[in-house]
């Protein structure tokens, strides 16, 4: 099997107050899923904690001496960040997870890996803890990838909301190229189509801000038009994924209406450019994802899209390469989704958030990538 879970029992021990969405059951679904994959015969594997120095790359080092003081105590970082006694020890292993697997994936121990964490990480700054985030497990994954020698590492963040601390963690950098979809205007507030990177990194930070309500068809579309070009254009040698699932339709955070299985395609996406760029060498890690049910089915989707040897997606986006015209685009949208077992539901769907998103997002990213 090309995916290996990286998962532990201890990520049930990071408590948050009563009523908060970001709470222990969605690790027992996580864990559910998990034991689901050893029973098929999947391996999953215990993570190491992030050491202060790997978490060092990203956070200031008195940021991590305060989160390292909440140790032993409930606190409140921000209105809706929490710690409870073992949340650093915890978080310290979330962010480890993220290294461990990207270890394990550049050490070719196996192609691709998915680590099932919490408490997520994708708002968390360099001094910052907010959005139920403490230390950026998808950043510092990226950052220990860059510190093996690795010039071109990208990052796709489908998580409803915008991963501002993924964003601030590389404006500047063009060696990390980072995709953000995220239902716009939301919180954190930042995401618009203008924010593309800076200095050095102009053009590598890529934001795909879509109305409240949009379905997978709009998604499909941006991720056609956009993400999945721009990735293969830039040749990553490592795609890492925010997979947050709560663009879920029944999510009580998100707005958006995307099926499970709409997860399990745009990581398929993902997957096809990876088998192309860089040995299929993909680690996904979860963010948010609230609606327990809708997180078990959309984790399913994204292990089985990682799980997929590259002969079950035949020429997966081969016919997203070059600059086709107008009448090929509709072409190589259809047959990605005809690929994908969605022609008619996808092809005939409205797409006018997709294509809002579009309107905006293609001035803003084309001076930088053929799209
Ligand atoms: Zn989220």
């Amino acid at each position: 099997m090309p995916v290996t879970l990286f998962t532990s029992s201890r990520y049930s021990d990071h408590l948050t107050p009563p009523g908060h969405p970001e709470r222990v059951e969605r690790f027992e679904v996580m864990q559910a899923v998990a034991a689901e994959f050893r029973t098929s015969g999947g391996t999953v594997l215990e993570p190491r904690p992030a050491s202060r120095d790997e978490l060092a790359r990203i956070h200031g080092v008195d940021y991590i001496g305060l989160i390292a003081e909440t140790a032993g105590r409930a606190t409140a970082l921000d209105a809706d960040t929490f710690t409870s006694p073992d949340t650093f020890d915890v978080a310290r292993l979330a962010a480890g997870a993220a290294v461990t697997a990207v270890e394990h994936v550049l050490a070719g121990e196996g192609r691709r890996a998915c680590a099932l964490v919490r408490p997520p990480g994708h708002h968390a700054e360099a001094d910052r803890a907010m959005g139920f985030c403490f230390f950026n497990n998808v950043a510092i994954g990226a950052a220990h990838a860059r510190s093996t020698g690795l010039q071109r590492v990208a990052i796709v963040d489908y998580d409803v909301h915008h991963g501002n601390g993924t964003q601030w963690s590389f404006y500047t950098d063009p060696s990390v190229l980072f995709v953000s979809s995220h239902q716009f205007p939301y919180y954190p507030g930042t995401g618009s189509a203008s924010e593309v990177g800076s200095g050095a990194g102009t053009g590598f930070t890529i934001n795909l801000p879509l109305a409240a309500g949009a379905t997978d068809a709009d998604y499909e579309l941006v991720y056609v038009r956009v993400a999945i070009p721009a990735l293969r254009q830039f040749n990553p040698e490592l795609i890492l994924v925010s997979a947050g699932f709560d663009a879920y339709l029944d999510d009580p955070l998100g707005g958006m209406r995307l099926t499970a299985s709409c997860f399990g395609r745009l990581t398929s996406m993902i997957v096809a450019v990876a088998d192309d760029c860089c040995a299929g060498r993909v680690v996904a890690i979860t963010e948010g994802g609230y609606h327990l049910q809708g997180l078990a089915e959309s984790l399913r989707e994204t292990i089985d899209a990682l799980d997929a040897e590259s002969d079950d997606r035949a020429d997966a986006g081969a016919a997203l390469k070059g600059r086709p015209d107008e009448p090929a685009r509709r072409h190589e949208l259809a047959s990605e989704q005809e690929r994908t077992g969605h022609a008619d539901a996808a092809v005939n769907a409205d797409t006018s958030r997709g294509q809002a998103t579009l309107n905006v997002v293609l001035p803003a990213v084309s001076p930088y990538w053929t799209l």
